[in-house]
C-alpha cells in the first residue's frame, strides 16, 4: 500500500514536472528573444531599458537553474531514483517530499546532517596550538 501511494506520487510529480519543464523553456526563449531584441535606446529611457534588460538576465539564470533542478529530478525519476535518500539509501517519506518535491535526503538524515554541521562549525576553523 506505501508502495502504491509512492507510485502514484512519483507519477504526479513526473507530470508536473514535465509540465514545469516546458513552461519554464518557453520563459527562458521568451526572455532570451526580449534579450537578442535590437534596442534604439531613446536617452529619457535608457535607464528604464538596462534595468529591464538586468532584471531580465537575472531571470534566465533563475530559470536556467530552475531547468537543470526539474531535469535531474526527471532523470532521477527515470532511474528509478526520485525519492531515494542519496545519505541512507532509504525511501523518503511521501509527506516530505509534497512539501519538498526537490528534497534530497530523508528526515531522519537531514537532521542529521543539520547537526553534524552546526557541531562541526566551530571545529573547521583552524585549531591554534
Ligand atoms: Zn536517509
Amino acid at each position: 500500500m506505501a508502495q502504491e501511494i509512492r507510485n502514484q506520487f512519483v507519477a504526479k510529480e513526473a507530470k508536473r514536472l514535465k509540465e514545469e519543464q516546458v513552461q519554464v523553456q518557453e520563459e527562458l526563449r521568451h526572455l532570451r528573444e526580449l534579450m537578442q531584441a535590437e534596442v534604439d535606446v531613446e536617452p529619457d529611457e535608457g535607464d528604464a531599458e538596462i534595468f529591464e534588460r538586468e532584471k531580465n538576465a537575472a531571470l534566465i539564470s533563475v530559470l536556467d537553474r530552475r531547468l537543470s533542478d526539474i531535469e535531474a529530478a526527471m532523470r532521477a525519476i527515470d532511474k528509478g531514483k526520485y525519492g531515494i535518500c542519496t545519505r541512507c539509501g532509504k525511501p523518503i517519506e511521501v509527506e516530505r517530499l509534497e512539501i519538498k518535491p526537490d528534497a534530497s535526503m530523508c528526515v531522519s538524515c537531514q537532521g542529521e546532517m543539520e547537526r553534524l554541521a552546526r557541531r562541526n562549525r566551530p571545529a573547521s576553523r583552524p585549531i591554534e596550538w
